[in-house]
């Protein structure tokens, strides 16, 4: 007779550990929601990016703590996954910026539905409204008062934001009163707030900043953002959010200096814009990076171009806070890595294994992600099956 896997958390990371577990053992999923993937397919609404092209190290530096994610990412890195859902008629391609998506047409709800499909045919069962309220090593109890015996048993609980989609958090008390150590949980990736003035917002709201550069504490990054009704958004904030906690967390604020035209210098800028004030045309400002530049300048300021085109170039502006974790795309915090061997089994319980988001790794937005959830569910998977072997 098979051994037997008990799987809790119907999103990639577990769907992956049954893929892989189901040949060798007889995997059951325990998903607390009526149906499995919601926060996957909330990910699709938006840029729905499988993986991030990057190679090598390039790949494992995006991640932090890089050394404990290491290991799962060599072993299944995105070129595997990327062999993985072509197996599953996934096809993928390579957009901008390395991002990776599913060959146009396919649906996310397509991609979930065959990733389902191919568990089914391999056995796996799927047992959905099972919250599991306690485990040990040998034995999970759900709330519907079932005891679950499983040989082998993955937690694959999730994050804590977008608490709609079932990945609540919540987990981590029943960690906590276990003595199993774990570190708070803190958005991410996450917009931040900026107070704009009056009428800012009625011609700009849901706008792009594009081709901009962030400065802050002498890291500068490139990228585009979006102009929200709190502040900003986009993937030139998501990196800087653990470094704008920390500094939002000594000093209550922060300054960033937005660099509006990053492909010319202030000389170069200086030369185009001669004894003109209109920067707009001169300078070839968007409608957006204008009005942002007249937000936070004074007239004395935009008329002297010595002080103007510094603005242009380094445009200071207040962060007031981080948006809340329920918006956040992911979390840090969760399982700390100390309270688990080095193949993500927890040293407390050396039969239940721990992978996904709900451990506290954190990386940016653009398919990193998901990613790493379906790297650390492929080395759980491995680890349990090297086990019996
Ligand atoms: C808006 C948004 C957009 C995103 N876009 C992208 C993107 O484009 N690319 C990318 O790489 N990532 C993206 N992500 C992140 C990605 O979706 C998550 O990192 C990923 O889904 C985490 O996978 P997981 O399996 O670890 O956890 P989850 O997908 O969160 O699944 C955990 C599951 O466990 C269940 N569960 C929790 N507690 C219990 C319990 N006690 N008993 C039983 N079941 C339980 C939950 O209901 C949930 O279904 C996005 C996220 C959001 C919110």
């Amino acid at each position: 007779m098979k051994k037997s896997v008990a799987i809790i958390g119907g999103g990639p990371t577990a769907l992956i550990a049954a893929y892989f577990l189901s040949d060798q053992f007889a995997v059951t999923i325990y998903e607390k929601e009526k149906t499995i993937g919601r926060k996957f397919l909330v990910a699709g609404k938006g840029g729905f990016n499988l993986t991030n092209a990057k190679k090598g190290n390039d790949l494992i530096a995006s991640y932090s703590p890089s050394v404990k994610v290491r290991n799962p990412l060599t072993t299944f890195s995105n070129k595997h996954l990327r062999m993985w859902l072509a197996q599953l008629y996934i096809p993928t391609y390579e957009g901008s910026s390395g991002r990776v998506f599913p060959e146009e047409g396919i649906k996310p709800i397509s991609v979930l539905r065959r990733i389902e499909y191919n568990l089914l045919e391999k056995g796996v069962h799927i047992n959905t409204g099972y919250e599991l309220t306690d485990f040990n090593n040998e034995q999970l109890t759900f709330a519907n008062g079932e005891l679950i015996k499983a040989d082998y048993s993955i937690l694959a609980l999730g994050g804590a934001s977008w608490k709609k989609t079932g990945s609540n958090g919540n987990w981590i008390h029943l960690f906590n009163q276990k003595g199993i150590k774990t570190s708070p949980f803190e958005a991410a990736n996450c917009g931040i707030t900026v107070k704009w003035g009056p009428d800012f917002l009625v011609a700009h709201e849901g706008k792009p900043l594009k081709n901009i550069a962030i400065n802050l504490s002498g890291q500068e990054l490139k990228g585009e953002a979006t102009i929200t009704h709190y502040g900003l958004e986009g993937n030139i904030i998501y990196p800087l959010v653990s470094l704008i906690r920390n500094e939002l967390n000594k000093n209550g604020s922060v300054l960033i200096e937005i660099d509006l035209k990053p492909h010319n210098t202030a000389e170069e800028l200086k030369i185009r814009l001669g004894n003109s004030n209109n920067y707009k045309d001169k300078l070839q400002l968007s409608p957006q990076k204008n009005a942002l530049l007249k937000q936070f300048t004074t007239k004395a300021e935009y008329i002297d171009h010595s002080v103007g085109i510094q603005k242009v170039k380094a445009l200071p502006i207040c962060i007031e806070g981080l948006r809340p974790i329920d918006e956040a795309i992911s979390t840090a915090g969760g399982l700390d890595f100390e309270s688990l061997n080095d193949n993500y089994s927890l040293k407390a319980f050396p039969n239940v294994f721990c992978a996904g988001e709900m451990i506290n790794w954190d990386a940016p937005t653009g398919g990193f992600l998901l990613q790493g959830c379906f790297s650390t569910g492929f080395w759980v998977a491995k680890h349990i099956a090297l086990n019996e072997a």
